[in-house]
């Protein structure tokens, strides 16, 4: 086990002082430097940044941010929601740990794709199957990694063969947990 405490920080954002929203900071008594690698090689739309040591990632409605010596999430409602999300990113850190001797690290830095980049390589059919009300809605939430490309069927045929391999390489969708 890599984390096993941690310090908790709750606080409101300054930028909304007494919002009923807060943030929340978990101080690590251990680096997870070495970790953060293995972290954007699994975590779908996480996006590394080796030379400041940070990753950041988006679950749900939270903006997650990895450090060196602290793991940040946003736009919890209470302490309790803070403590239980919080540990369960521990666990997410410490699950990845435990497994990088079958995982391969990635050192890339990754831009996430436009909305309309990604847009123009869907089938434009606004169909609903994947639950959108639009391919662009379904657009703007795969750019930011809240859809998989699987959640379109129609991109599983045959004449779109092309644009899901584009596609694939712009979102990474292949290695993903969580
Ligand atoms: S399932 Fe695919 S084609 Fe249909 S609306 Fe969603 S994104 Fe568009």
């Amino acid at each position: 086990m890599l984390i096993d405490a941690y310090d908790l920080n709750v606080f409101t954002p300054p930028c909304e002082p007494g919002g009923e929203r807060y943030s929340a900071i978990a101080r690590l008594k251990v680096d997870i430097s070495a970790v953060l690698p293995y972290l954007n090689a699994t975590l779908r739309g996480a996006v590394y940044h080796q030379a400041a040591n940070a990753l950041t990632w988006k679950k749900g409605g939270h903006n997650i941010a990895f450090h060196a010596l602290e793991i940040a999430t946003s736009n919890v409602p209470d302490r309790e929601t803070a403590i239980k999300e919080l540990d369960g990113l521990v666990e997410l850190v410490n699950r990845t740990w435990a497994r990088r001797q079958e995982l391969t690290p990635s050192y890339q830095k990754r831009q996430r794709p436009t909305p309309m980049a990604v847009y123009q390589l869907l089938p434009k059919t606004n169909c609903k199957q994947c639950g959108d009300e639009t391919c662009y809605i379904f657009a703007l939430k795969l750019s930011v990694g809240q859809r998989r490309l699987d959640d379109c069927p129609p991109l599983l045929a045959a004449a779109y063969t092309s644009q899901r391999r584009q596609l694939e390489e712009m979102v990474i969708d292949a290695p993903a947990i969580g």
